[in-house]
């Protein structure tokens, strides 16, 4: 059931950051944007952001807050491969420089200029985001662990840490 509502989740962010790319070409090339279509992947992509925050806290439940604060992206995506986390960070910072221009154009060029440019690229952003966390999610070994919460090998029936029972052991009996 997870793992069917992961792949669906991933097929969505990958939709909505091929839709946001796609847009965003519409848009450098100077051709009018449609409104309901960008608007519906502007939808999209931040409703599969919203939900990959929750993948994300899932991903991190294991780990100590300070591990966290230190490297959220790295415990999160940690199984996609490398280039992925580096790539995504190429492209954040690509946004976040367009956001900066887009921010020191006049008024009006600015309302001009969100629909075809600023709204796809941070859809784009947020959707690859939504998509490497969904990646990751489905490629993470199941960690097993204790009732109190240390890791076990799914042979153990009793935590080596500190001796409570283990799921095999309630197999076995
Ligand atoms: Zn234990």
């Amino acid at each position: 059931m997870r793992r069917l509502l992961l792949t669906i989740l991933l097929v969505l962010s990958l939709s909505c950051l091929a839709l946001s790319l796609i847009l965003l070409l519409i848009g450098l090339t100077g051709t009018h944007v449609p409104e309901r279509p960008a608007f519906l992947v502007f939808v999209g992509g931040i409703g599969v952001f919203m939900a990959s925050i929750f993948v994300m806290r899932s991903l991190q439940d294991s780990f100590t807050q300070r591990e966290i604060r230190k490297q959220p992206w790295a415990i999160a995506l940690r199984g996609a491969p490398s280039w992925v986390l580096k790539a995504l960070k190429f492209w954040g910072w690509c946004a976040s420089i367009a956001y900066l221009a887009f921010l020191l154009l006049p008024k009006s060029r600015r309302d001009a200029a969100f629909l075809p440019f600023v709204a796809p690229l941070y859809v784009s952003v947020f959707s690859a985001l939504s998509a490497a966390i969904m990646y990751s999610a489905l490629h993470i070994p199941n960690e097993l662990k204790c009732p109190n919460g240390h890791p076990i090998t799914p042979l153990q029936k009793f935590c080596p840490e500190c001796g409570v029972p283990t799921a095999a052991a309630a197999i076995s009996e």
